[in-house]
């Protein structure tokens, strides 16, 4: 294993334009920070708009090949990249916990779903297809085709490094899409090492573009104004994304958002507790909390409400805060100061407004951007921690009466992203699935993402699907020729 120097050593800190790795016009760089410790890790370019102009004529320059290119051909390139990923998985895993604070561990489960992407899409590539169809006229024949939307700009937040870019990168490479990918300023360093694998693999120079920025608006403004831009996917806040859709309009740019989420997480009275408190710890508990499907209001019901909380809250004390590469760390720190401050202050303010603080609530002294695992009862639907995405280790519990309460609470908010029942009743299960507003849903599990299945959301949660067999669509268009009675 290299050692930690020459790990940092290795990741490329350049754009990455028509295949060179370059510096930002005029030589600007930015810091990467380590969250845990607030030291720097390492110094990469800062991209201006003629930067991310000089990545996009690269990817229109590299469109037509590319799109040409059998579909065999990309999709060896993607299964190759699978492989290297895989094999490097722990020099990835050890990257992601540097820059974005999770423990290993999780790092290491990020890295596993991160390269599934490029192989799900490897499989993928070569099932596109179409129809010739006789029209129920009986004289006029129908042809249907798909073809690659064209050059996209790929935007990515910072919470998964690896798994947000793959799951774009890999359904645009395997649709024969060219791209520029601006990853999140705060966790770069994945992207750039992952770029420097999908070059190993085979991916030819221009097909993907690479710019890293702080002024991700300033440089990805142009880029959608530009006609040789056709799409645009981007993860990351509600807020951001609908300043992104306003953008797109211009042009009338296809567009995928995987936007904010504000899951319920709902207990029955029939749930197996036990279960439910092990799937309650993973909705919330897995990347810090940090994650746009992380159960952000758990929802109770009144008859077991006393068992259920009594039980979560004994695992969240358990929880070891620390820096994510100690052995035994369970809980790293947020991302930012920033981040803590918002995490703490929807805290204070539940508790001030008659909220009990059962765990946690405190925000420890010393370096590193460190938040405890919280629990909150006795919350009511008019707060913020209720209202908005946490995106933290935070836990406001709430009680109903009956399913009716739980739908109606847990379809009042913007969001619709996922939604998960515990319940031992399956008829019940699927009539409350049914009913709730959300792209995905959870039974008696507290994890959903899977590259085989289309992730996404409806409501301010967003547009379009990432992964299963919906997930190479969002990169395709379709065609119809008509023909005249051969
Ligand atoms: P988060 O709150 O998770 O950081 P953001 O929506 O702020 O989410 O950021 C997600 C991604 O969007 C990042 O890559 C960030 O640089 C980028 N981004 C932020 N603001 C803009 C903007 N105005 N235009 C384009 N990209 C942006």
């Amino acid at each position: 294993a290299l050692t930690d120097e020459a790990l940092l050593a290795s990741v490329p800190t350049g754009l990455f334009i028509a295949g060179s790795w370059v510096e930002a016009a005029g030589g600007r760089t930015f810091d990467v920070v380590d969250p845990a410790r607030g030291s720097v890790l390492l110094k990469v370019a800062d991209a201006s708009a003629e930067d991310g102009m000089a990545a996009l004529a690269a990817a229109h320059d590299a469109q037509e090949s590319w799109g040409r290119t059998g579909a065999r051909v990309r999709a060896e390139i993607l299964r190759r990249a699978f492989t290297l990923v895989t094999e490097r998985a722990e020099d990835f895993a050890r990257l992601i916990t540097w820059e974005m604070g999770k423990p290993l561990a999780e790092s290491r489960a990020e890295v596993a779903y991160g390269a599934e992407f490029l192989r799900w899409f490897s499989e993928e590539a070569p099932r596109i297809s179409g129809r010739y169809m006789t029209a129920p006229d009986g004289v006029n024949r129908l042809l249907v085709r798909k073809r690659p939307v064209g050059p996209c700009l790929l935007i990515t937040p910072w919470n998964f490094p690896i798994a947000m870019a793959t799951r774009k990168i890999a359904p645009a490479l395997a649709a024969g899409c060219t791209m520029v990918l601006k990853p999140a300023e705060l966790t770069p360093l994945t992207s750039l090492l992952l770029t420097q694998v999908l070059v190993e693999a085979g991916v030819p120079a221009g097909v993907l573009n690479v710019v890293t920025t702080t002024s991700a608006a300033e440089v990805s403004g142009p880029v959608i104004a530009d006609p040789r831009l056709r799409k645009l996917s981007f993860t990351g806040s509600t807020q951001v994304g609908r300043r992104l859709i306003s953008q797109a309009a211009d042009q009338v740019l296809r567009v995928s958002m995987e936007l904010g989420g504000n899951a319920p997480f709902i207990v029955c009275d029939d749930a197996d507790v036990d279960a439910a408190v092990d799937g309650a710890i993973v909705a919330k508990m897995r990347n810090g909390g940090e994650a746009c499907v992380a159960a952000n209001r758990i929802l109770v019901h009144r008859s077991v409400a006393e068992k259920f909380t009594a039980t979560f809250a004994e695992r969240m004390a358990g929880f070891v805060v620390g820096p994510g590469s100690e052995p035994g760390t369970t809980l790293g720190p947020l991302i930012d100061e920033r981040s803590r401050q918002k995490v703490a202050t929807l805290v204070d303010e539940a508790v001030a407004a008659g909220g009990t603080l059962v765990v946690g609530g405190a925000v420890p002294v010393g370096e590193g951007y460190f938040y405890p695992a919280t629990v909150v009862t006795g919350v009511t639907a008019d707060m913020a921690i209720v209202q908005d995405e946490i995106f933290g280790p935070v836990a406001p519990i709430m009680v109903f009466d009956d399913d009716a309460e739980a739908v109606r609470l847990a379809n009042s908010t913007q969001y619709g992203l996922v939604a998960f029942v515990y319940t031992r009743d399956l008829d019940r299960a699927l009539r409350l699935t049914e009913r709730l507003e959300a792209g995905m849903l959870g039974i008696n599990t507290g994890v959903v993402s899977n590259p085989a299945a289309p992730f996404g959301g409806v409501k301010a949660s967003g547009m379009g699907r990432e992964g299963g067999a919906e997930g190479i669509e969002e990169y395709l268009e379709t065609v119809y020729i008509g023909i005249r009675d051969p």
